[in-house]
């Protein structure tokens, strides 16, 4: 340490991928850098001491040195292995969506703070033996404030009328509520143009607005202790998924594998 061709960091390992017979790319986010790559040289090869320091789902303290395309890994420490939540084949699927989430909201470079510490917040959470979906749904709320997509929940996005306690639709293209009145006229309006690429609003129930409305501005102590009915839950989801995929332009495959599990689970 000290020169300035290494550094040291903290981070939590997103994602590896081989590179040649026994190296490997390792994706990690950062408090300090946001997301940066890295090799980690042998970690392919059987009994390497960096191995398991830089698995998916590990929160690790790594010295790093400058290289010309790619920092090198030069040693690495598990701070947190998450050893409970890789346990439970349900936790460990959720546990890498949010992985999946980070990864395909950021570029590399561009340092948040604060979506690093909702980060590794989750992943603690996630590890408690009582962790429920509200986690996930908790997380995607605030991932989408952190990097500036924070749905509008009080005004009409078109009109901007305050929300009246009647259904009102949530536009994935426009990131927020529309009321009644525009929701029909923005309806209409995609009978005529670009049918395919954009997603028609989704009616949103008072019950669930409240829900969103609430964990939106809560920390997670409050927004676990709500009592959420299945229906209300579904409808949350719906919303949230809806806005994720519309702005990514693209399904997330771990959101996939999660979705198969939970009907396996809840096949008897
Ligand atoms: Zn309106």
């Amino acid at each position: 340490m000290g020169t300035s061709r290494n550094y040291q960091t903290q981070g939590i390992i997103l994602k590896q991928t081989k590179l040649g017979e026994s190296d490997k790319i390792v994706t990690i986010y950062t408090p300090e850098f946001g997301k940066l790559k890295a090799v980690a040289k042998g970690a392919c090869r059987p009994g390497s001491k960096l191995g398991g320091n830089v698995e998916p789902l590990t929160y690790s303290l790594m010295l790093l040195a400058k290289g010309r395309n790619l920092d090198i890994i030069t040693q690495s420490q598990t701070m947190n292995g998450f050893l409970a939540l890789k346990s439970d084949l349900w936790r460990m699927a959720c546990g890498l969506y949010i992985l999946e989430l980070i990864d395909s909201f950021t570029v590399e470079g561009g340092e948040n703070r604060p979506l690093f510490d909702l980060l590794l917040d989750i992943l603690d959470q996630l590890s408690e033996p009582d962790s429920k979906e509200t986690v996930l749904r908790y997380f995607e709320l605030h991932l989408l404030h952190h990097l500036g997509y924070r749905p509008q929940l009080r005004r009409c996005v078109n009109c901007d009328s305050s929300l009246k306690p009647v259904v009102n639709f949530f536009s994935p293209s426009k990131g927020g509520l529309l009321c009644p009145h525009c929701s029909s006229e923005e309806n209409h309006s995609y009978d005529q143009i670009e049918p395919i690429s954009l997603t028609p609003p989704l009616p949103v129930s008072v019950g669930a607005l409240k829900v969103l409305r609430l964990w939106q501005s809560c920390d997670y102590a409050t927004a676990r202790r709500v009592k959420v009915r299945p229906e209300l839950a579904r409808e949350v989801e719906q919303v949230l998924q809806q806005y994720i995929s519309c702005i990514l332009q693209r399904e997330l495959k771990s959101l996939t594998w999660l979705k198969e599990l939970r009907k396996e689970i809840a096949a008897p």
